[in-house]
């Protein structure tokens, strides 16, 4: 597994097998080469409010990564899309536990059904775009296959996934954004001294 086209199988197939996992119906999975996108998970639409969004969004991203041996920047270029909309969800409902809880919860889901992930990715190279209902057929005879496939790469923790969402979480607007508000924040306030001494007054 190293060409970049197969590895745009994994995540969409592991898009969609995440979703069939939440019982989260859409119309088909396709890979596609365009300027703007690599494919999708068409027609698929979450409960409102529901952190089903979460796992199925992370869920591309995280097979990508469980495919090779070690964190690369691109990953997180290519993923783009996705974990902004991961960061929107939790923007509009803090909670810092429920982010490492669903990376968890995904990574754990995409090892049981590595044999599906593989299966859909190797008709999606073949096929191009795979209906719901036959990726429901082929995940569920792909899992009852007896022979447990395993991932190539190897992942010791999520936390560089976890700590890039919760930067996008902070800032919507990336690193520009980032960088204005530090630069904003260093202007110089007053010019006798530091502001942060014990002896200080509190105000
Ligand atoms: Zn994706």
């Amino acid at each position: 597994m190293t060409r970049r086209y197969e590895r745009t199988a994994i995540h969409e197939a592991a898009h969609a097998v995440v979703a069939l996992a939440e019982a989260r119906p859409f119309h088909e999975v396709v890979i596609e080469r365009t300027e703007v996108s690599h494919g999708g998970l068409w027609g698929f639409t979450s409960r409102w409010g529901d952190d089903e969004l979460v796992r199925v969004g992370i869920a591309g991203f995280m097979a990508h990564r469980m495919c090779i041996t070690r964190w690369d920047p691109r990953l997180f270029e290519h993923a783009r899309d996705d974990l902004g909309k991961v960061a929107d969800f939790f923007r509009e409902r803090p909670n810092p536990r429920l982010l490492r809880w669903n990376v968890e919860a995904t990574h754990r889901c995409l090892l049981r059904q590595w044999n599906a992930v593989k299966a859909l990715a190797y008709v999606l190279l073949k096929f191009r775009r795979v209906t719901y209902a036959n990726a429901k057929n082929l995940a569920e005879a792909a899992n009852r296959f007896p022979e447990k496939r395993s991932p190539e790469g190897r992942v010791d923790g999520w936390d560089p996934l976890v700590k890039h969402i919760e930067f996008r979480i902070r800032w919507p607007g990336g690193i520009e954004e980032a960088i204005a508000t530090a630069l904003a924040s260093t202007t110089p306030k007053s010019p006798s001294g530091s502001s942060s001494g014990s002896d200080s007054p509190k105000l």
